[in-house]
């Protein structure tokens, strides 16, 4: 999953992922080609492999756009303003069958490249974004701001008894503390589940929606 928004809608299904693991699989065939064979067709597989890269974050952008248009075209119909997380953006999920390392290269540079997306359609739109401190929103339970386990893709919370989707609990905790911002009397710098907790956003209860 690319994207999960509050309202639970989801990004970034199957088809996406066919496709990452089609990009993966041709990839790691290029890479070992690449270390054996002549010299001339050790060069072929690099220009393959730069070929594919293209090909790739060419698809990337395609699905970032629509992504980020779905969310600022949803934004101004309810209306609301759109609260991300600060540095990473939206929630991760990609290719799980892709090296580590390639996956984390992947992960951050199409993440960015979706927050500016998102930025300027929000901006264009006249769809405030805020940004919030996302520490804790993953392990945060939305429903009763308690402390809960993530297991993958699943969370669970032993106080209130919640469990659903990680990515969807995040989101909702990162909706709830996009509320926070702009608002007279908040605390200085991004609004973080902590701040909230403890008081120094002076929110009366962590109240579930
Ligand atoms: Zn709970």
């Amino acid at each position: 999953m690319i994207a999960v928004t509050s309202e639970g809608q989801k990004f970034g299904g199957k088809t996406i992922k066919l496709i990452k693991n089609h990009y993966a699989s041709m990839r790691a065939v290029l890479q070992q080609k690449a270390v054996k064979g002549t010299r001339s067709s050790r060069r072929r597989c690099r220009e393959l492999q730069q070929r594919l890269s293209g090909k790739e974050a060419r698809y990337q952008r395609q699905i970032n756009h629509e992504i980020s248009k779905a969310i600022v075209t949803r934004a101004q119909e309810i209306p609301a303003k759109i609260a991300l997380e600060d540095l990473t953006g939206i929630r991760e999920g990609v290719n799980q069958k892709a090296g580590k390392n390639h996956r984390r290269k992947v992960s951050g540079w199409a993440f960015y490249q979706l927050k500016e997306f998102l930025s300027y359609k929000a901006l264009a739109a006249g769809v405030p974004l805020v940004l919030v401190d996302p520490a804790y929103t993953s392990q945060t339970c939305h429903q009763c701001g308690e402390h809960g386990i993530r297991n993958g893709k699943s969370f669970k919370c032993h106080v209130c008894g919640w469990s659903g989707d990680a990515d969807f609990n995040g989101a909702k905790n990162i909706a709830f503390l996009g509320r926070y911002v702009d608002r007279p009397g908040g605390s200085e710098g991004l609004p973080s589940i902590k701040a909230v907790l403890s008081g120094l956003l002076k929110a009366p209860v962590f109240r579930p929606e």
